[in-house]
């Protein structure tokens, strides 16, 4: 019996070619098995050249009626071939004159390739090509021919080669590939075994429906799939378990703070705000650690949902620590909470990375000692040296920019006499339900699926910047004062670059504002960047609030959480540059106050058609959902979430936009391999992931 395990069983491969096929992370026989073809050719058959059709390949075989050197914009050999239904012909424009020679008037030849229309009709540009010589038939592949992704110095030929041979052994059991699934499913879903479905998709026969493997949905695709997303989803329900297996305090609380704390707000919590609250209340009475992912609209509310769990577990006597991605993000956290918890009696702390020296020593002191009840801060709160009293709820705010590793890594932080912390996630980057369920099918997910009342819809527009003028005009007559004329709002105007250049950015930003300042010196104008210090970002974010300034001109910076109710116009440069998911939170910063609000999405024409459908969505939309999935169908799961955080982008054969349907089944397949077969379990996370568990694992 072969071993999995070894590639040299094969012929032909020694060293050097291990190391080529270890660049395909192929490193042993079962590599090669789920080393599957991305595409098929079928050179089964030959098609009458009379029903070739363009763009689609097909083989044929006729003979030559002639061959003629012609001299075009290029050089080309032009070979006319023909069969009793009709004339093709094929192009080469490298060729010598032996290969000229060979295509002697009368031969028979074969060729398969894609043919498209061209001067002299149906053309192969470059065929792949044999004689039939003497009549002697040259042999038609027995099954569609798999192309399988290579890489530089391994041929199709070659791994076509290594495939058959691997396969042989798989063929005749002589290689210990388990099935791992219960053989009860493959009836029941009408799926084939692994072996069957891994030796046809290797090979399948001719007469398969190309279509059907084309758009994967052929029984074979389908059960390496569902065992894919299987894998993943187990390994998830093992992470979940781990951490399950912890104990946490379990807190009950009489209320009394979260009333305190309401009875000083201006306004009541939404329906699904109580409800969401009520979620999480049912969570920390547990004796073991909540993981739980809150996920609402920009504007729906979430900070007064993480307040009211953090008053539970205040009043519990355990401290609390919020953990903001920014450090904007993270201030005016601590100021809103400061508001609101400190005429409560309770003391708040702060932690930054900018924090240093002499402040830091006693804001440490003060969290070791729990003298600081709730801390807030950035990932500075998660160093080595910090250490908390009696941690009882980590709340991080805008998940997404953590990974699932960071987040587990927390817990480890929090841990006191045996006792893990609480977890509450917070995003605004909604997650479409297909990707939830599977990226974060470790967390238990509550949606605040309501805004507050009072908000008014946000009209969107689309500007080319060659109107950019006009765009000016229009922020004018918006920030001017009520006595002028104007409508006394305030305004963001949004710089955006390449990404990557945060560098380049900041400059952008900054010659915005001079030539804004230049065209508008009745306006006060203010200018926050990721190079700023934090204080300095602090101060200009204090006086937009306060409406000193009537105009922010902005990077990307303020894209989470930055509330100041009256500005009720925004502005974002080269929107076609961002995704639809940071546009929305771009976006979310107007809207928050009664006044009608506006977004001018000023562009650089000419757009491509991908930027025009993104701009599109925004326009018809402001439903950060809806926005999601069209971002998901645009871009793909990766780039939404981040892929290397999520581990996603190691998916092999699965695609969670085509897949996402089957995810149901995939979840009732982990329920009950997990209760009915837990042997299976480790298995298939292995075979699956592989060493990539690690990234759940801590
Ligand atoms: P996000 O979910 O985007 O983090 P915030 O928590 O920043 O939203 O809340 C946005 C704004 O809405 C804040 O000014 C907040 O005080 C206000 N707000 C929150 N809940 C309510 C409510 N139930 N009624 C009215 N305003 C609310
Ligand atoms: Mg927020």
């Amino acid at each position: 019996m072969a071993r999995l395990s070894q590639l040299t069983e094969l012929k032909g491969v020694g060293p050097k070619l291990a190391d080529q096929l270890e660049k395909l992370q192929i490193r042993n026989l079962a590599d090669l098995f789920f080393h599957l073809p991305f595409r098929y050719e079928d050179r089964s058959r030959i098609t009458a050249i009379g029903s070739v059709q363009p763009m689609r390949p097909a083989v044929i075989q006729g003979e030559v009626r002639g061959a003629s050197v012609l001299f075009g914009k290029r050089r080309s050999l032009l070979v006319k071939v023909q069969d009793h239904t009709g004339t093709a012909s094929l192009r080469f424009y490298h060729f010598n004159a032996a290969q000229k020679n060979q295509f002697r008037t009368g031969a028979l030849v074969r060729c398969y390739g894609e043919p498209r229309r061209g001067a002299s009709g149906l053309e192969f540009y470059h065929p792949e090509y044999q004689l039939v010589e003497n009549g002697l038939d040259a042999q038609l592949e027995p099954c569609l021919t798999p192309v399988y992704p290579a890489t530089d110095g391994i041929s199709q030929q070659r791994l076509r080669l290594l495939h058959e041979q691997a396969l042989e052994f798989l063929h005749k059991d002589q290689v210990d590939l388990i099935d791992l699934l219960p053989t009860s499913w493959l009836q029941q879903w009408r799926l084939p075994t692994l072996k069957d479905a891994l030796l046809f998709l290797h090979n399948p026969p001719s007469d398969t429906n190309l279509q059907l493997l084309e758009s994967s949905q052929h029984p074979a695709q389908k059960r390496l799939i569902l065992e894919e997303l299987l894998a993943h989803q187990l390994s998830l329900h093992k992470l979940r378990a781990q951490v399950q297996a912890d104990a946490a305090p379990a807190i009950v609380a009489s209320k009394q703070l979260q009333q305190a704390l309401l009875a000083q707000l201006p306004f009541k919590p939404t329906n699904a705000q109580q409800r969401v609250t009520a979620e999480i209340e049912q969570d920390l009475q547990q004796p073991y650690p909540m993981l739980r992912l809150v996920q609402g609209d920009v504007g729906s509310g979430k900070t007064l949902v993480a307040a009211l769990a953090a008053c539970d577990v205040l009043e519990a006597g355990y401290q609390v620590a919020l953990m903001a991605p920014t450090e904007i993000l993270a201030e005016q956290h601590l100021n809103n909470l400061s508001g609101w918890f400190n005429p409560l009696g309770i003391s708040t702390g702060w932690l930054a990375g900018k924090v240093k020296g002499k402040a830091r020593e006693k804001a440490l002191e003060d969290i070791h000692s729990g003298e600081a009840q709730l801390v807030v801060g950035t990932h500075a709160l998660f160093q080595d040296d910090v250490r908390f009293s009696r941690l009882g709820l980590i709340i991080i705010d805008e998940q997404h920019r953590f990974g699932v590793h960071q987040r587990l890594s927390l817990r480890e932080k929090g841990e006191q006499q045996g006792l893990q912390p609480h977890q509450l996630i917070m995003t605004a980057t909604p997650i479409p339900r297909t990707l939830a369920m599977s990226a974060y099918a470790d967390l238990d997910t509550s949606v605040i699926d309501e805004l507050p009342p009072g908000r008014s819809p946000i009209t969107t527009v689309a500007i080319s910047d060659q109107r950019r003028g006009e765009v000016i005009e229009r922020v004018n007559s918006a920030c001017a004062p009520v006595e002028q004329g104007g409508e006394g709002a305030q305004a963001y105007w949004v710089c955006t670059l390449i990404e990557e250049s945060e560098a380049l950015q900041c400059q952008a930003a900054e010659n915005t504002a001079q030539e804004l300042r230049e065209a508008l010196p009745h306006l006060s104008i203010g200018l926050v960047h990721g190079r700023m210090k934090a204080a300095e970002k602090a101060d200009v974010m204090a006086q937009f609030k306060a409406h000193e300034l009537d105009l922010l001109v902005a990077t990307t910076v303020i894209e989470v959480g930055v509330d100041v109710p009256n500005s009720s116009l925004m502005i974002i440069e080269n929107p076609e540059r961002l995704g639809l998911a940071q546009l929305h939170q771009l976006r979310g910063r107007v809207g928050r106050g009664a006044a009608k609000s506006h977004c001018v999405l000023l562009y650089k024409s000419p757009l491509s058609f991908t930027s025009k459908q993104r701009l599109q969505v925004m326009r018809d939309s402001q439903d950060g959902f809806y926005i999601a999935e069209q971002d998901l169908a645009i871009r793909g799961p990766g780039e939404l979430l981040g892929t290397r955080q999520t581990g996603l982008q190691m998916l092999r054969v699965a695609d969670l936009q085509r897949d996402g349907e089957l995810l149901p089944q995939v979840r009732e397949m982990a329920e009950q391999i997990w209760h009915q077969h837990p042997q299976a379990i480790e298995p298939l996370i292995l075979r699956w992931l592989g060493d990539a568990e690690r990234f759940a694992s801590v």
